[in-house]
């Protein structure tokens, strides 16, 4: 069983940005693990398309912040 903080995002195992995006951007990794990964992760843009929809439908360069571009994919789908 894997250790997981207390406010750490419950998919950052599955995430591809977590994943693979963060590792290659690692001037803002730390930025975004911080503010969302390993924080408020439920403010996340990914998350919230994730959690609505599953991970499938989360674009790949839609970021953290893009919280108005995450409601738009979410009012296109349901
Ligand atoms: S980018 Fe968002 S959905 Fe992905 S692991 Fe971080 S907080 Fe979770």
């Amino acid at each position: 069983m894997s250790y997981r903080e207390e406010n750490e995002c419950e998919i950052t195992d599955k995430c591809p940005f977590f994943i693979d995006e963060l590792a290659e951007r690692p001037g803002i990794a730390v930025m975004y693990k911080k503010k969302y990964c390993n924080g408020n992760y439920v403010e996340c843009a990914r998350y919230l398309v994730i959690k609505e929809l599953g991970l499938e439908n989360a674009p790949s360069d839609l970021y953290p912040n893009m919280l108005r571009r995450a409601d738009e994919i979410i009012a296109e789908r349901i």
